[in-house]
């Protein structure tokens, strides 16, 4: 029964409308020479443990995704490949999908060789939190991405939590302590309890 349960739960799929960004051998050569000077990995192939939730700190998805398909040097620390994520989920709740599972993205500094990033479209924790849509989508993803790679509710954290992850991992010294104020813990902690009781529905 315990088999039949765990095999329902991983059928459950979210709608992800598959809107690709740009990303052809250059990119995922800079990915690779990224993941070399950071986590002293050559290559660019992602094999997820953990998740990592953001927000965009814009209200479009349209800005959103032209900014992740630019593949320009990150304004914030000037590097290539430019910064993207997985997934962005509209405030609508549609849950849009840019760059394929088994490729690394620059999301969150010290975990992009083993993360995929979520972003949801919106300037605050709150404001997710309080879309239902957007929440409901941004849980049933999450809770399917875990059931899929085997990811521990632990592992699911905020952008604001990087530090602090097991996996944080950052070599190149100017960098070993950048993280972003996206996702905290008191509102992840709210997040996950949500999550827990939706995984705990589907058993
Ligand atoms: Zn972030």
């Amino acid at each position: 029964m315990l088999a039949l349960a765990l095999a329902v739960a991983v059928l459950v799929k979210p709608h992800i409308v598959w809107k690709p960004i740009p990303f052809g051998a250059a990119r995922k050569a800079e990915m690779a020479r990224y993941a070399e000077k950071h986590y002293g990995i050559d290559s660019w192939v992602l094999h997820p443990r953990v998740i990592v939730e953001h927000y965009t700190a814009n209200e479009s998805f349209a800005a959103t995704w032209n900014a992740f398909a630019a593949d320009t040097p990150d304004p914030e620390l000037g590097e290539l490949p430019g910064t993207c994520a997985h997934f962005v989920i509209d405030k609508d709740g549609t849950i849009y999908q840019l760059v394929p599972l088994n490729v690394m993205c620059r999301h969150t500094v010290g975990l992009n060789y083993a993360a995929i990033g979520i972003e949801h479209v919106g300037t605050s924790d709150a404001e997710i939190l309080h879309d239902p849509a957007q929440l409901r989508s941004s849980l049933e993803l999450t809770a399917w991405l875990m059931t899929t790679y085997r990811i521990p509710l632990a592992d699911v954290i905020g952008h604001n939590e990087s530090l602090t992850s097991p996996f944080h991992k950052e070599l190149y010294a100017p960098w070993a302590h950048q993280t972003h104020g996206d996702w905290r813990k008191a509102d992840m902690d709210v997040y996950r309890e949500k999550l827990a009781a939706l995984l705990r529905q589907r058993r």
